[in-house]
């Protein structure tokens, strides 16, 4: 079975809404999102993050939509976004529908804030005639407070409750464009919620953790249940909410989607070994440098750093490319065949300069233009290494002869 092949379970049949340019659901790639954090009146300041934000990976971007100036902010900035906007409703049905005027591809209204029928019903209708999808979106924090009665608390039940009483409301006059959401803080909480929910309904689902706090505690919370979804095919959009500059949410987002098969990948994997008693070389250092040495050059590509020759082109010969640490001399090697010897002092240096015509020529081409005595060169140290420290890595029997004689024993 080929990498690709191998993805998270068969992805939930839902219908399909498009958020402007982008389709959400119905078998679209998953969708990465992230939210500006800077006043949406501040046109240049809520652009360049945009244009950040896009840079990182998010493919939708939602802003705040809280006072008039936003508003108007929103019809200046909509023209120059590179991606669609999302408008973020909480308590004013004015300025959902002044959104709609400025532009945007989406509303999100929360049902826990904006609780008229009268007001939601007005600002479905809008859509409707528009032709602008809604984000139901349901936050356990924010819960109705007769939910919040009904159920003794933010249970899983309650979340997915209000988001069909919004649903409810849409469909009297005659709307349902819409992906839902139903964040809590608890990881267990929000999986079970989606959960229900994914059994109830065949909206798109836009996934997120709410409130999951600044890295890296909050990355871990966010993939704990955004990645648990996505595994049972539940998921057609998402979206990281750290405490930390947004363009780690967008990266996080496109991160998880390309380790787990979701998207194509557009930027670095760089994988390297946990290093260990073999290790010839400072694994973390050189992975480091090399990692930041790829970044700053963008390229899709799966790069390996691996301690030591004797296991790592083995271990890592899945990388479209790696290199693995000899006597004094670094091994570079392309899906786990070696293409040439460098010295150490140059690792990285070949490391990036490999990378870069991979990308440029393609794995054959690279494979075709291997240094044909490499292989001898690099078994020869394979064999010096394995002479020198043997089978035992950690020299563990040498190191008891040394405990007993301390000891006397
Ligand atoms: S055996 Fe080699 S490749 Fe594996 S962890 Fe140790 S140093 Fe890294």
């Amino acid at each position: 079975m080929t990498r690709a092949a191998i993805v998270a379970a068969p992805r939930r049949p839902t219908r399909q809404i498009m958020v402007g340019n982008v389709p959400v659901g119905g078998g679209a790639p998953i969708s990465v999102q992230s939210m500006t954090t800077t006043k949406t009146a501040d046109v240049e300041g809520t652009l360049s993050q945009i244009y950040a934000l896009a840079a990182a990976g998010a493919d939708i971007v939602r802003c705040t939509c809280n006072e008039p100036e936003a508003a108007e902010g929103l019809a200046r900035i909509v023209p120059r976004s590179p991606v669609p906007l999302v408008a973020d409703i909480h308590f004013h049905v004015e300025m959902a529908l002044a959104a709609m005027e400025a532009g945007v591809a989406c509303i999100r209204l929360n049902p826990g804030n904006l609780r008229k029928p009268e007001e939601i019903k007005l600002v479905a209708s809008e859509a409707r005639d528009r032709g602008i999808p809604i984000r139901i979106g349901v936050n356990a924090g924010s819960l109705h407070k007769d939910l919040y009665k009904k159920y003794g608390g933010a249970t899983p039940e309650a979340l997915v409750e209000s988001a069909l009483m919004e649903l409810g409301y849409f469909q009297e006059v005659g709307f349902d464009y819409v992906k839902i959401s139903v964040k809590a803080s608890s990881v267990p909480l929000m999986i079970e919620a989606y959960r229900q929910l994914a059994d109830t309904v065949d909206h798109p689902l836009h996934l997120g953790l709410t409130e999951a706090g600044p890295p890296p505690a909050g990355l871990i919370k966010g993939t704990a249940g955004i990645a648990t979804l996505l595994a049972e095919g539940i998921g057609d959009t998402i979206r990281y909410s750290l405490t930390a500059d947004p363009v780690e949410e967008a990266r996080a987002g496109r991160q998880l989607l390309e380790a787990m098969n979701l998207r194509e990948r557009k930027g670095l994997d760089l994988i390297a070994c946990p290093s260990c008693g073999r290790a010839e070389i400072d694994v973390i250092g050189v992975a480091r440098e090399a990692q930041r040495a790829l970044e700053s050059r963008n390229l899709p590509i799966q790069v390996a750093v691996m301690g030591c020759v004797v296991n790592g082109p083995g271990e890592a010969k899945e990388a479209d490319l790696g290199i693995a640490a000899g006597k004094q001399r670094g091994h570079l090697f392309i899906k786990g065949q070696i293409v040439r010897v460098v010295p150490e002092d140059e690792m990285v240096e070949a490391l990036v300069a490999e990378a870069e015509k991979i990308v440029a020529e393609g794995i054959e081409a690279r494979l075709a233009a291997a240094d044909r005595h490499a292989e001898a060169e690099a078994e020869a140290d394979r064999r010096a290494l394995l002479e020198a420290k043997g089978g035992d890595a950690n020299m563990s029997e040498q190191r008891v002869e040394l405990i007993r004689k301390k000891l006397g024993s």
